[in-house]
């Protein structure tokens, strides 16, 4: 371990995240004005939306005006670009050669959005991260590994800024394999990564079978930040993480449009907090668009970066679907907490034989029974007029023995948790595809038939 000079507090901004909620609201609001006032005079894309919903600028006057403002939804991002200034278009609010970070999104749902941003808006990322970075622990003395392919996503990037913030000391493991990014965290004896949940588990595999390196016992990384997927919220999957690395297991949550919005801290209460200092978080009711303030109602996240000035996210669409929890955190903030995470996308969510299904409940059904591989699969089909459910899992070969009671675990878990019947099919271990990034495991066919 290095010795330098610790900060003291347990919060990374003391006032901002300890502020009551009033307080907020109010720093919430004058923040927000700003941002739509500098987008209605700078970015053609706004200013159309604003003035065709008839609204201005100086129309916004209580936290209730917020709700007036037209949402964004990612579809109307593509509409907008690749024409002048170039690539960006419609919605850049400085002038092209201030554009210092050129990023896109993944483009699973379609054509890749593209992301300018300013260097000021770059130091605001790596601020964004630094709350989260520092609410998991991560101090000076930590040398943090950082397995994944730096390219054209923002993925882990700010993650890496972030953490040369805190004063960390970074080790960009970018095109190393696997094998030996797992090396370099024993020869250098890294105490913190960061990764997708698939990788984490990933990551481990390998290490015991190709390298006969046990993480928890023979490495040293002992915090761990996730993203990209749900599984750092998952009960059964962070547990698996946690006990495979030896680590505390910690999830976050961002996108590319949007910014790092929101983090677990130590405490780990069972959800993640909203940085509400830099972003203002709304829960909308699905169906009736109503702003849902209430603990225990799941709604998805419409979403104001509160800073951001290159391409402003205002009133953003996330189709993330959650919920407030009704407990404050332990740790002392006051930024609210979404419980458990994200529960999936609200594209995702969806209605199979009437019932409505987050692709998360059987994530957490199957991890959470120790004979089963964590990969897993679901494909949905139309038989008929009937929709038809397909699990596709795997058995550990040590569990083999026992195959028939834990497929009759399986099915009484996932009727319990979920309500519905399901074909599984059992294929054999290490047949199912292993992701190194956003893994796909949920795949509704029926749109397509
Ligand atoms: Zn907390």
């Amino acid at each position: 371990m290095k010795s330098k000079g610790q900060k003291t507090s347990p919060y990374w901004n003391p006032i901002l995240e300890t502020l009551p909620l009033e307080e907020m609201r109010k720093l919430q609001v004058k923040k927000f004005r700003r941002i739509v006032k500098w987008a209605y005079e700078r970015s053609k894309f706004h200013r159309k939306l604003y003035q065709e919903a008839g609204l201005k600028p100086g129309d916004i006057r209580s936290y209730d005006d917020i709700a007036k403002v037209p949402k964004v939804e990612k579809a109307m991002m593509r509409g907008i670009q690749r024409k002048d200034p170039f690539p960006y278009g419609d919605a850049l609010c400085v002038p092209l050669e201030e554009v210092t970070e050129f990023r896109q999104t993944s483009g699973t749902t379609g054509v890749p959005v593209y992301q300018p941003d300013t260097w000021q808006d770059w130091e605001w990322w790596a601020e964004a991260w630094s709350y989260i970075l520092y609410a998991q622990g991560y101090r000076k003395t930590d040398r943090v590994f950082l397995p994944f392919g730096y390219n054209i996503f923002v993925a882990f990037w700010a993650g890496h800024y972030a953490a040369e913030k805190l004063g960390c000391e970074v080790v960009p493991g970018g095109v190393l394999d696997t094998e030996a990014r797992i090396l370099k965290i024993q020869e250098l004896r890294a105490t913190a990564m960061m990764a997708t949940p698939t990788y984490v588990l990933g990551m481990a595999d390998t290490a015991k079978k190709k390298l006969g390196i046990d993480p928890a016992k023979d490495l040293t990384i002992r915090k761990i930040t996730c993203a990209g997927e749900p599984g750092a919220s998952i009960p059964s999957t962070k547990q698996r993480m946690e006990e495979a690395w030896g680590a505390k297991v910690y999830d976050h949550v961002g996108a590319t449009e949007i910014g790092a919005w929101g983090y677990e801290c130590t405490a780990q209460s069972g959800g993640l907090h909203v940085n509400e200092a830099l972003f203002l978080t709304q829960l909308e009711d699905v169906e009736t668009g109503e702003i849902i303030e209430e603990p225990g109602r799941r709604g998805k996240v419409v979403i104001t970066a509160l800073d951001r000035m290159a391409q402003p996210c205002i009133r953003f669409d996330s189709k993330d679907v959650t919920e407030w929890s009704k407990d404050p955190c332990p740790c002392g903030r006051t930024f609210r907490v979404i419980k458990g995470g994200i529960a999936g996308r609200s594209d995702d969510i969806t209605k199979i034989k009437g019932v409505l299904l987050a692709p998360t409940a059987i994530e957490e059904v199957v991890r959470s029974i120790p004979g089963l591989a964590s990969e897993f699969e679901v494909v949905v089909t139309k038989k008929g007029d009937l929709d038809d459910i397909t699990l596709k899992i795997e058995i550990l070969p040590e569990a083999e023995g026992k195959r028939d009671p834990l497929l009759a675990q399986l099915k009484d878990q996932l009727r319990l948790k979920t309500n519905l019947g399901y074909n599984i099919e059992v294929h054999p271990f290490n047949s199912l595809p292993r992701y190194e990034v956003k893994a796909k495991r949920f795949k509704d066919l029926r749109k397509h038939e």
